[in-house]
């Protein structure tokens, strides 16, 4: 689906809000109607056997596209309109090359590692990851010869340099996956940076990629391609899908990047069906005033919290100064500190067990980004599979409480919040 814009609109330069009603599909393509409809199909009719031919050679890169000629609809594991317009819509948040939807995030995350990375290479990655995703990187690629090395924030780039030459002597660096800001701390790391160490670890055979999970702020707070990263992995199961009603993930970024990717999303199968790309193109129509209104939201929370006595370390990035660490990182990455709160509170386990058993309006549940505020207990839920160690050196404590702001009105949040903090 080449065709990006109705012909009046064309030579305008829109921004993303203004884009994702249309782009990237025209109604005469389906009787007029306004809106794509869900291609819920597996497979796709071609006109001769010489049309099949051509669009496999093209799907399995025997050959380029010749000058006009568009890449055909063949099967649904390998290409659908619903997946397609979704794609050419992701880009434009970002002004990527190209993007690839998938089944979940970590179907995303699994199919880009899987894609870059080769037995022998080293993976450096930032910590605290998502548990799924520290799981697959800590415990599943050693497992398949490649090895990874966690870097944490304020590290030095000469003590990143000591750690990753210590832990995995003479391997080539394969990549670099960072998430920032990470979840469940929202401690911040530098893209810049990754990309530079990634510049200086370039061989003849190799350009290590900078891989950034933007799950936490993108894509409308922050654009890791803008930074020099090579793409951007989502859980599109949070703000981008935003209703909690679907689970899907996307890579964004460079050719370079994304194409390997998508040749493996085919083979493994870990492509999104059309109902979810259909769901998802839905979403994306009000993803700017949703996080807008759920940032504007979270800030006001932030602040009641930490007035609060029985809550301390509000990390949020919002309440950043001057002078705290991670600050200069959000001045330079961020345009807003998004709607991710986490906090402690008193007495621990019991204390936060409490507090999440008391709230009301706000529901007990993991994942984050949606309608709904929803908030959780980090140590014992999403990040149950870090080791115990790891947990308390990444600060997941046992009094951390992780929550994600919705759309409700803010007064009533803060009274539900009051009064789940009164039973601590
Ligand atoms: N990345 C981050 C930052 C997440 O928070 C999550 C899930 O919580 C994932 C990736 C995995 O996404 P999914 O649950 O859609 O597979």
């Amino acid at each position: 689906m080449k065709d990006h814009m109705s012909d009046a609109l064309e030579g305008r330069k829109l921004r993303p809000e203004s884009l994702m009603m249309s782009y990237g599909y025209r109604p005469e393509w389906s009787e007029g109607a306004l809106k794509s409809p869900i291609f819920q199909t597996s497979t796709f009719v071609f006109e001769t056997a010489e049309e099949g031919k051509r669009f496999f050679e093209i799907a399995t890169g025997q050959r380029e596209c010749d000058e006009g000629e568009q890449p055909g609809m063949i099967y649904s594991r390998l290409n659908n309109p619903d997946l397609e317009i979704l794609e050419d819509r992701l880009t434009r948040w970002e002004d990527a090359d190209c993007a690839r939807v998938f089944a979940s995030g970590m179907a995303a995350i699994a199919t880009t590692l899987l894609a870059h990375l080769r037995p022998g290479m080293v993976l450096l990655h930032s910590g605290p990851l998502y548990g799924g995703t520290d799981h697959l990187v800590k415990d599943l690629l050693p497992e398949m010869g490649i090895a990874t090395v966690e870097y944490l924030a304020h590290m030095s780039r000469s003590a990143i340099e000591a750690r990753l030459a210590e832990r995995a002597p003479g391997k080539q660096l394969g990549m670099i996956f960072m998430e920032t800001p990470a979840n469940p701390t929202n401690d911040l790391f530098d893209i810049a940076e990754a990309v530079a160490i990634a510049r200086d670890h370039t061989t003849e055979d190799l350009r290590p990629l900078v891989i950034v999970d933007n799950t936490f702020l993108g894509p409308v707070w922050q654009s890791p391609l803008a930074h020099g990263a090579d793409a951007s992995v989502y859980s599109c199961t949070k703000y981008i899908g935003g209703h909690s009603d679907l689970v899907a993930g996307a890579i964004v970024g460079s050719h370079e990047a994304v194409d390997p990717v998508g040749a493996m999303r085919t083979y493994l199968g870990t492509m999104a069906t059309p109902l979810t790309g259909w769901l998802l193109m839905r979403s994306l129509e009000t993803l700017a005033i949703r996080m807008e209104r759920q940032t504007a939201t979270a800030q006001r929370i932030a602040r009641f919290l930490t007035s609060h006595p029985k809550v301390h370390n509000v990390h949020y990035l919002g309440l950043l100064d001057a002078g705290d660490p991670g600050y200069d990182i959000y001045k330079r990455q961020c345009t807003g500190p998004g709607a991710m709160i986490s906090f402690e509170v008193d007495d621990g386990e019991a204390g936060a067990f409490r507090f999440l058993n008391h709230l009301e309006l706000v529901r007990l549940a993991v994942s984050l980004g949606s309608t709904e505020s929803l908030a959780e207990h980090p140590g014992t839920m999403t990040h149950s599979s870090v080791d115990p160690e790891g947990k308390l050196r990444l600060g997941i404590t046992p009094s951390l409480v992780r929550l994600s702001v919705g759309v409700e009105h803010p007064a009533d949040l803060v009274v539900d919040l009051g009064h789940a903090l009164d039973a601590v």
